[in-house]
């Protein structure tokens, strides 16, 4: 191993036994990204996307062949009718609105069933009071919360549906709570428990950071609408903006008509250039997450082998790339994402302070030094400040630059 001359040489002989430890969940991780960038790769090829594709449009954007096939590549990925895939979706939170609000009408209710989603939507929602809410436009909500954190509670689904019920909505990734993320299989069983009570009912996920995790997609399962944030998974760290929903044709449709306007649709949405970005992001992403997956077991190993809770274990599989650690006191968090901020290739010199955040309850720290502000495939970690005083650790476009970065953190924490 490289020896870093400002790592202490016991904590380096540490780290090398815990790589050695995860030599086989390595190599899993390999094979996923493997089968995933085959997949991908045919996307391409099928589409047969060349240099033309990369260009861009302007003004109206009509006719953008880049941007049209680019939505064929991510349909064929996730084996969807079709997708919107758009420098005009600006994020996570948007592209799950956008679905929803797109596919919802008053009288409708939402019911999440993965417990209360996460906190920037809860004002899209309505859960808090908003303009523009769903609960404003008419649309009733409630949520079931999972048994023990990780399972479906199947009796209080089947309770909770009525007549209005519209879209069961999924969220994969823990977000930021205690629970298990979900494999795309265990998404899969929900989907049929909720088809078997009413077909008509439509399955939506939040896929944000589970894309490429597992060599399968929700939307392998029957789920309809599945959306997440191309500065997430995949954008593979080029993608500056953007987000995407895949699902059925005629649901996506609607998407289109609310993003844009009704007889508009897919037909408008200039480029403006990010084309090359989303591809060559796209290309890459396989490779990009499996590194990520690698730097959340490395954090979870590293900081087990010290007594810290690790949620997932570091001998589990990772349903998404988010690796949470519960510190217990404020100031070992704040460390934490003092260390990793320092370990990032821009605003290294930053030190990271908590404070209010649109959309979230409590204040919260954020380390992002990154290329793509605010993009969280990148080196990233965020923590709300509240007990246990949890760090979610996410991202490394390479493993080197995660690995640095957690070893000076532990440091730093225990040294
Ligand atoms: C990141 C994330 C979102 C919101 O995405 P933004 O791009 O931050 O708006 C929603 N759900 C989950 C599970 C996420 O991880």
């Amino acid at each position: 191993m490289f020896n870093y001359p400002d790592i202490d040489p016991e904590l380096l002989k540490e780290a090398q036994q815990i790589e050695e430890s995860l030599n086989e969940t390595f190599r899993r991780i390999d094979d996923i990204s493997e089968a995933n960038q085959y997949k991908v790769l045919n996307a391409f090829r099928k589409n047969r996307i060349s240099e033309a594709h990369l260009g861009m449009s302007t003004g109206y954007g009509y006719n953008d062949a880049g941007r049209d096939d680019l939505e064929k590549v991510y349909a064929d990925i996730f084996h969807t009718e079709d997708a919107l895939v758009r420098p005009q979706i600006t994020c996570g939170t948007h592209a799950i609105y956008l679905a929803l609000s797109a596919n919802l009408l008053p009288g409708d209710e939402l019911i999440y069933i993965t417990g209360k989603p996460y906190d920037s939507l809860e004002m899209a929602i309505g859960i808090v009071d908003s303009p523009l809410s769903l609960k404003e436009i008419g649309v009733s909500y409630k949520h079931v919360e999972m048994i023990d954190e990780a399972e479906f509670d199947y009796k209080a689904i089947e309770e909770a549906i009525s007549d209005k019920t519209r879209i069961i909505a999924i969220q994969r990734s823990k977000g930021y709570k205690d629970r298990a993320s979900l494999s795309p299989e265990h998404i899969g069983e929900a989907v049929k428990f909720v088809k078997n009570i009413n077909s008509n009912i439509i399955v939506f996920v939040d896929n944000c950071y589970g894309e490429f995790v597992y060599p399968d997609e929700p939307t392998d399962y029957g789920v309809d609408l599945c959306v997440g944030s191309l500065i997430k998974n995949p954008g593979g760290g080029l993608a500056p903006i953007g987000g995407y929903i895949v699902g059925r044709a005629d649901l996506i449709e609607r998407c289109a008509y609310k993003l844009t306007s009704p007889g508009l649709g897919k037909e408008v949405g200039a480029t403006l250039g990010v084309l090359r970005s989303f591809y060559q992001g796209l290309s890459l992403a396989p490779a990009v997450t499996a590194n990520a997956l690698k730097n959340a077991h490395l954090a979870a190993a590293l900081f087990e082998k010290h007594g810290f809770r690790a949620v997932p274990a570091s001998d589990e599989q990772h349903a998404c790339i988010v690796q949470a650690i519960d510190f217990e006191e404020p100031e070992k968090l704040k460390k934490f994402c003092k260390a990793i901020q320092a370990a990032s290739y821009i605003d290294s010199f930053v030190k990271p302070e908590d404070s209010d955040m649109p959309g979230y309850a409590d204040t919260v720290i954020m380390a992002c030094g990154s290329f793509v502000s605010g993009s969280s495939i990148e080196l990233s970690a965020d923590g709300p400040m509240r007990p246990p005083y949890t760090a979610y650790f996410q991202g490394g476009i390479t493993y080197e630059q995660g690995k640095y970065a957690l070893l000076c953190a532990l440091q730093d924490i225990e040294f």
